[in-house]
């Protein structure tokens, strides 16, 4: 089969596109034959190089597809199901799992990062990680949504508790989790402010239902967050920036204000200020994927139309460099998708 790898870490020329040995499903695993799979900022990471990615891999969390192959004591799937894949990978023993709470799994993984994920022709996984496509629902747009919207949903519901009426601040609108983080946050009937940069990204969030968009390339965003709040800031701030927001965040909530971050794409090691921290009372939640519970509601909720990934753009495999340069340069507002090349896409252009 083909698939989209890398031997060793590094920048775009150290990804490739050749023959991959295909996989073949073990106990309780499924083969899947990948329609479409989505770019992830992880994705990124795991090629310049992040500790325990074994090498050579294939890359790649999110994808949908067709079963292909159920190995062993297998129930519920059968060739041709249409399915998606849920890519946090845990081992449905540990204390955390029994209590419900796969994501903080003591052997938690990501597929992509631990294991070889979805940048190919077929991938195995798990049969727990996979669900029915909901109807109506292409592959492109199932393969769009699981990442970034199970990261956003257990951030703003089962972290920060987020109430209607309360206000939130999202770094980096144009970014797939601050993107999910956004249409979730209205769904709930909050107030968003969301930051970004240039005037085609800030016409895009406000579509998406902020009602304050900030460029942070022009204005003093913790000034702007003040003025629109009476200077009293917001209830909860989505930071998967990290470095470069941090201290934003910090200075745009309110006291007793929660910030929760999921990841930190411009760096780990923020200056910080305790004074403010302890001050304000600032509560700071830690968050990363989701647990299984949580992502069967996400999925019921996007099965019932309320919520959409958007589409930047879709490539072949074969041309994953330009799809992982694109969101290199952070030119892309929404998912940017790969499609086997024996798979014909039906939004070679996004959506
Ligand atoms: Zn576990």
């Amino acid at each position: 089969m083909k698939a989209v790898f890398f031997r060793k870490h590094g920048g775009n020329e150290v990804l490739e596109y050749g023959d991959w040995p295909k996989p073949e499903p073990g106990p309780g695993e499924v083969r899947v034959a990948i329609r479409a799979a989505a770019l992830n900022h992880l994705d990124l990471f795991v090629r310049n190089g992040i500790p325990d990615v074994p090498l050579p891999q294939v890359p790649g969390a999110d994808g949908s597809g067709v079963v292909d192959a159920c190995g062993a004591v297998v129930d519920g799937f059968q060739p041709g199901d249409r399915v998606l894949v849920q890519p946090g990978l845990y081992d449905n023993l540990c204390e955390f799992c029994r209590a419900g709470e796969q994501s903080v799994c003591v052997k938690f993984q990501i597929l992509g990062e631990h294991v070889p994920g979805t940048f190919a022709d077929f991938a195995v996984l798990p049969a727990r990680n996979l669900f029915p496509i909901p109807d109506g629902l292409s592959f492109e747009q199932a393969a769009a949504f699981p990442l970034v919207y199970q990261t956003a949903w257990r951030m703003l519901i089962g972290r920060a508790a987020l109430k209607p009426g309360e206000t939130v601040l999202i770094h980096g609108a144009g970014g797939g989790v601050s993107g999910a983080a956004i249409e979730i946050a209205r769904l709930v009937g909050a107030r968003v402010i969301a930051t970004t940069s240039g005037a085609e990204k800030a016409a895009r969030a406000r579509e998406a239902g902020a009602e304050l968009v900030i460029d942070y390339t022009k204005e003093d965003v913790s000034r702007a967050v003040r003025a629109a709040t009476n200077k009293r800031g917001v209830d909860v701030v989505v930071d998967s920036v990290g470095e470069k927001t941090w201290m934003t965040s910090v200075r745009s909530v309110a006291k007793g204000g929660r910030i929760v971050t999921c990841g930190a794409t411009s760096g780990p090691h923020p200056q910080e200020d305790m004074r403010l921290v302890f001050w304000k009372q600032i509560s700071i939640l830690g968050s990363t994927m989701a647990s299984d519970k949580e992502f069967r509601t996400l999925l019921s909720v996007v099965g019932s139309g309320k919520l959409a990934a958007r589409i930047d753009r879709v490539f072949p495999l074969s041309q994953a460099r330009e799809a992982f340069q694109r969101m290199e340069e952070g030119h892309q507002y929404g998912k940017i998708l790969l499609v086997p090349d024996s798979v014909e896409s039906r939004w070679p252009d996004g959506d």
